[in-house]
């Protein structure tokens, strides 16, 4: 038992965590959007797991296939979300689930975040693997870092933690501010670099677009590069790399101007 304890409180990041079974598929393939769906799933869970350590209030995270037309009506239904978005998160302050405790059922009420991914579709996939800007691991632990930040943002500024959602364009800095601190924590400076490259190319393509935040993300890669390399300096739970971006968003936005 202390064995499993001791690992338990390493508390690694998902990435390197052991029991990650995503199959990579040959660099310059997507996987099948199914595939994704449930590595995107699998790779959230580790995240939520890792955050939920320290979060301090519960949360669930699902993963909804908009590809299903059931799950695209519910979509619908319970927000003025658009069901045609490749890839999105859904808030919702309590939903109901009921679940199996020691073959006994019962039904508990939790904030969720809810991450719609359309499998019907391979654009989504198409634009960050086969255009070559990712391999298909960085791709996925990318995206779910992005929606996995909207989903901490969200949850910590319920608690009072901050603000959210008030700012299309600061939530999406956020959220990308969770994904370069993440790969930059699990020692991916590369596919940190990359996440600007790809930036800088929505930036020149849609410059008012609320995920073109190029010169803000360099300015936080340069930050996290002059971090430190002693043991501790770098997070190493998903709510220590929440707390970084939060606080480099804060830096960041005091000495530049949008
Ligand atoms: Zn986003």
């Amino acid at each position: 038992m202390a064995s499993i304890v001791s690992r338990a409180k390493r508390a690694l990041l998902p990435w390197i965590a052991a029991g990650v079974t995503v199959l990579a598929p040959a660099t310059g393939h997507a996987a099948p959007s199914q595939t994704f769906l449930r590595d995107l799933g699998q790779v959230v869970g580790q995240m939520l797991a890792s955050y939920s350590r320290e979060a301090g209030a519960p949360l669930q995270v699902l993963t909804f296939d908009t590809g299903d037309a059931t799950v695209r009506g519910f979509l619908r239904a319970t927000s003025n979300h658009s069901a045609d978005e490749l890839l999105a998160m859904q808030a919702y302050d309590q939903m109901k689930v009921a679940r199996a405790v020691g073959g006994v059922s019962e039904s508990i009420e939790l904030p969720t975040c809810v991450i719609f991914y359309d499998s019907s579709r391979s654009d989504l996939l198409d634009g960050y693997v086969r255009s070559g800007a990712f391999d298909y691991v960085e791709a996925l632990h990318y995206l779910a870092a992005h929606e996995f930040g909207h989903c901490m943002e969200w949850h910590q500024s319920r608690r009072g933690a901050g603000s959210t959602f008030r700012d299309v364009r600061a939530s999406e800095r956020l959220a990308d501010l969770v994904a370069l601190t993440y790969f930059a924590t699990n020692g991916n400076w590369s596919g940190a670099t990359r996440i600007l490259d790809l930036n800088a190319k929505v930036s020149s393509a849609k410059p008012g677009d609320p995920h073109s935040n190029v010169s803000e993300l360099r300015a936080a890669l340069e930050q996290l590069q002059a971090t430190p390399k002693r043991r501790g300096a770098m997070p190493s739970t998903m709510f220590g790399v929440y707390q970084v971006a939060a606080d480099l968003q804060r830096r960041i936005s005091s000495n530049l101007k949008d």
